[in-house]
């Protein structure tokens, strides 16, 4: 394959993993700015280079799907993404790509609106009556979310009129509310977060007590109500009672609205909520069907998106934490500064070669960003002061064993198995939201928990219904709060199993291969009494990972915590069990392009027991290749593997079967 072709594989790859974890997940692990200048670099490409445009580019679609958990809904109209701008020029060019469509002779006039960093919502009235909330979803397909939309204040169930009408915008998050929620247990990484969070989960209650707010700012069928402006459609949506901005601009011409940019940047930290750009919309309707679409934008309209923002502060010292695995990271304190939003005084320095390259010292001034993650990162030394030389920690911080790195790593570890700080990670790991998803056990509270004797270990979590009296006589604890976090440790018994075995925290076990043991396994009880010999089968997860969970589960004081815990009444959700042992023991890979997706026949090979593989090494039993199959094919022709196409995968899927 083409370097460059590779090359647009990887990035489109790339950019879907952080789009799942953006969308799906509420959950993203870069920031926008990054996400942005991989997207760029994919777009340049493409642009290059046609021919190897992937058909699942990201460039071609709306990001996000639909959850099974909401019913789904179509819409009536596509609820598409943006065009980015990042500078004046890329302004200038849209406007120009409009003039060379429209030959106008006068200039075009402009909406500029604040693009509010939440997320989109389609509601649906009829006679008035709020019928329908939907998420934008894949952009085709949404989710109904009525009965969470329903309890946001900014937009009523009865407008003030009794008409039929479809209104889109945006639900976010304000940043005082978003604050709060974190300082009591939660760990959203952004009022945006925030809000995607809260709207896309089950309990209504919980969206109530969360004070989403929103903001409308589109009728997709202005043209056929007689609305000529953008801006016009904004003030009838606010006629009829539903929560507008009031702060759009109307520009004369791009030039005016380029101004208008400047000054809402100097604005934008004033604000009670996050805007991730500025909107440029062509103000008058009808010129918009003449404009057009792409796939995934409309091109009468234009996000200009703001650079990273960073600040500068003064550092104030720096500490190592433990982590789960008992790696160290090495922090910042910082003297609080304003960013992005939100107030930071802390940051991470990744490790102790990190703080050498950037050569900070305590009391210099450095320079801050905030990425996608909570922490903040620190950048570099803006005013060298040299108060302080920091030297690396020899002894852990929290139970004083000596730190340790092994020949040629970067990381350095505390070995020791009962480091409080260790206990703490791991049970924070445990109750985060992508395994046991239990609320309101924040850091603060499992350490307050932990310094109390309520809790000391996982178990100890599901004990706890028992010692409501003593969680009440802890300062701040009221019945509200205690009965949340008893009811949420209640509702992860029956959490997925998957999720499950990824909260144990087992070496190298993230969320994928946790799914390949929870499949694997079946259940809690299956993998407890699972003897040593159908533990060491896990082949299909790789040497590493297969010897770290084979430890894991082999290890007595394990067994006897999961034995526990069944007892304890954890009732988890079970992966379904295959069909059929048919093709058990066995490794396919699938390349090439096949009459049906490659999900298709990988259900098939799953629910027969199979295992599916992405690369082909000797442990590879069979190669099922498609037409176009390149290196996997060529390489397993080179191993003597059995190479398949689809009528022989069929036979063999008919021989195992009579045997
Ligand atoms: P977008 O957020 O760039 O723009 C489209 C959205 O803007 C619309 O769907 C609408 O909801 C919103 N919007 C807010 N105010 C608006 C207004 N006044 N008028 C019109 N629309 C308004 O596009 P997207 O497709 O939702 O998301 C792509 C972006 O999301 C990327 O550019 C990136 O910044 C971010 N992202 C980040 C990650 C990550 O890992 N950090 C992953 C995926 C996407």
């Amino acid at each position: 394959m083409s370097v460059t072709k590779e090359k647009i594989k990887k990035l489109n790859n790339q950019l879907k993993k952080w789009s799942k974890e953006y969308y799906d997940n509420d959950n993203p692990s870069v920031s926008d700015q990054e996400y942005d200048a991989v997207y760029n670099t994919l777009l340049k490409l493409e642009k290059e280079n046609p021919e190897y445009i992937l058909e699942d580019s990201v460039t071609k679609k709306v990001g996000g799907s639909v959850s099974s958990k909401f019913q789904k809904v179509t819409h009536k109209y596509p609820m598409l993404s943006l065009g980015n701008a990042f500078d004046e020029e890329d302004l200038i060019k849209f406007n120009k790509q409009i003039e060379d469509v429209t030959h106008d002779f006068n200039e075009i006039e402009y909406i500029v609106e604040y693009k509010i960093d939440g997320l989109s919502v389609s509601l649906i009235y009829i006679d008035g009556k709020l019928f329908k909330a939907v998420t934008r979803g894949n952009g085709i397909i949404g989710e109904d979310v009525t009965e969470n939309v329903k309890q946001i204040s900014d937009i009523p169930e009865v407008l003030n009129k009794k008409v039929d009408i479809e209104i889109r915008g945006e639900i976010y998050m304000k940043n005082d509310i978003f604050e709060n929620l974190n300082r009591n247990g939660n760990n959203f990484a952004n009022p945006r977060n925030a809000a995607a969070g809260t709207l896309r989960q089950l309990d209504e209650k919980i969206v109530k007590q969360r004070k989403l707010s929103a903001f409308m700012y589109s009728i997709p069928d202005s043209i056929n109500r007689d609305i000529k402006f953008q801006s016009e459609a904004i003030e009838y949506i606010n006629k009829l009672g539903v929560a507008i901005n009031t702060d759009y601009k109307i520009a004369k011409n791009i030039n005016e609205a380029i101004e208008i940019v400047k000054n809402i940047i100097q604005l934008r930290d004033k604000l009670n909520y996050v805007i991730d750009g500025i909107v440029i919309k062509v103000n008058e309707i009808k010129k918009w069907a003449e404009i057009g679409f792409t796939s995934k934008f409309p091109k009468f309209m234009i996000a200009y998106k703001f650079p990273e923002e960073t600040a500068t502060t003064e550092l104030i010292d720096i500490f190592p934490t433990i982590g789960r695995t008992g790696r160290v990271t090495y922090n910042a304190k910082l003297k609080p500064v304003r960013l992005a939003g939100t107030n930071v005084q802390a940051a991470t320095l990744h490790n102790a070669d990190y703080i050498r390259e950037i050569n900070i010292s305590i009391g210099d001034i450095v320079r801050v960003k905030k990425a996608g993650e909570i922490i903040p990162k620190v950048l570099g030394v803006e005013t060298k002061r040299n108060k302080q030389i920091w030297k690396e920690s020899k002894i852990c911080p929290a139970c004083e064993n000596e730190l340790i790195r092994n020949e040629g790593e970067v990381d350095q570890y505390c070995f020791y198995e009962d480091c409080p700080q260790k206990n703490i990670a791991k049970l924070e790991h445990f109750v985060s939201r992508g395994a046991m998803d239990i609320e309101g056990l924040s850091i603060a509270t499992i350490e307050t928990f932990l310094n109390n004797g309520l809790i000391t270990n996982i178990p100890s979590i599901y004990k706890l219904n028992d010692r409501i009296s003593e969680m009440l006589d802890l300062p701040g604890f009221q019945e509200k709060s205690v009965n949340n976090i008893i009811n949420a440790i209640e509702k992860s018994k029956s959490q997925d199993l998957d999720k499950f075995i990824f909260g144990l925290g087992i070496r190298h076990v993230g969320a994928k291969n946790a799914k390949i043991l929870a499949k694997r396994f079946g259940s809690l009880e299956k993998i407890v009494n699972a003897s040593n010999e159908e533990i060491t089968k896990i082949r299909d997860l790789g040497e590493k990972v297969a010897l770290s969970a084979t430890n894991f589960f082999k290890d007595d004081t394990n067994k006897k915590m999961l034995k526990q815990l069944i007892d304890l009444g954890m009732n988890l959700k079970e992966i379904a069990a295959p069909i059929s042992n048919k093709f058990s023991g066995m490794t396919f890979v699938i390349t090439g392009t096949l009459s049906q997706t490659r999900t298709f026949f990988s259900d098939i090979i799953e629910s027969n027991n199979g295992n599916i593989s992405g690369s082909v090494t000797s442990k590879t039993d069979y190669i099922l290749a498609g037409s176009n199959a390149g290196s996997k094919l060529e390489k397993a022709k080179n191993l003597g593997i059995k190479i398949l196409n689809e009528d022989s995968f069929y036979k063999l899927l008919e021989k195992e079967n009579h045997e």
